[in-house]
């Protein structure tokens, strides 16, 4: 399949996700996850019009940042260690990786000196899987708590990963949950502002994030493929 063709299947699957829970088109974004293929490709992603493209590493991304950060949106989504914030800041408007409060400090610090706004998501661990990161839901409330004292930092969402190999309607309920999360965050009005986005569902689970109120979904293998390692 083409990248044109691949683009058109997912945005056909988009649209009938809407569709069937009766939301708007226009709700919701794709992130372009470029991570398993070449700068080439990420740069026919852009070409192909998608405009926002997601990575999780600094040093395999770099070459691509560097070529084409001026024609795209940019999403770091992998687990950020509190050394590799400098490497990024500044480069990603959106950090979907907010998982412990060293690291909201470090964020916090770094945007600080350079004078702006990082916007960030704030990463939880809804199924309680040992290998994934993020924070256990029962901990959400008074971690925005504790960061939202740290003015450099605007929280504009939740992200959360499904576990891998379920089946994509057994996802439903993790979804599910962490809009509620959001939900109650913004009833609680516990930050200061409201926070809008929810950033799940991937390649395997998308048009259940999508009825269950994703705004983002972060797409790599059925949308832009992945190169022959
Ligand atoms: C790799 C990755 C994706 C995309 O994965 P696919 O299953 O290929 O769509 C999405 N989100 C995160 C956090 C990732 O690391």
């Amino acid at each position: 399949m083409s990248l044109r063709d691949r683009i058109d299947a997912v945005e056909v699957r988009v649209a009938e996700a809407c569709k069937r829970s009766g939301r708007d088109r226009d709700e919701i974004k794709i992130i372009a996850v470029t991570k398993y293929v070449s700068l080439e490709t990420a740069r026919a992603a852009l070409d192909e019009g998608l405009h926002h493209i997601g990575e999780n590493r600094w040093q395999d991304v770099k070459p691509k940042w560097e070529a084409l950060h001026e024609r795209g949106i940019w999403h770091f989504i992998g687990h950020l260690q509190t050394n590799k914030v400098k490497d990024i800041i500044g480069k990603f408007a959106y950090i979907h990786s907010l998982d412990r409060l060293s690291l909201a400090k470090e964020l916090q610090k770094q945007a600080a000196a350079l004078n702006m706004k990082v916007n960030c998501l704030i990463q939880v661990n809804v199924s309680g899987e040992d290998t994934k990161f993020g924070l256990a839901p029962e901990q959400l409330i008074a971690f925005a708590q504790e960061i939202k004292m740290l003015e450099n930092l605007q929280i504009v969402g939740l992200m959360t990963m499904a576990p891998y190999e379920m089946a994509a309607e057994a996802t439903r309920p993790v979804f599910r949950t962490l809009r509620e999360l959001r939900d109650k965050l913004n009833e609680l009005a516990v930050l200061p502002y409201r926070i809008e986005h929810l950033s799940m569902g991937m390649s395997n689970d998308f048009e259940i994030a999508i009825e269950e109120g994703a705004t983002w979904v972060r797409l790599g293998s059925v949308l832009v493929g992945k190169d022959e390692a």
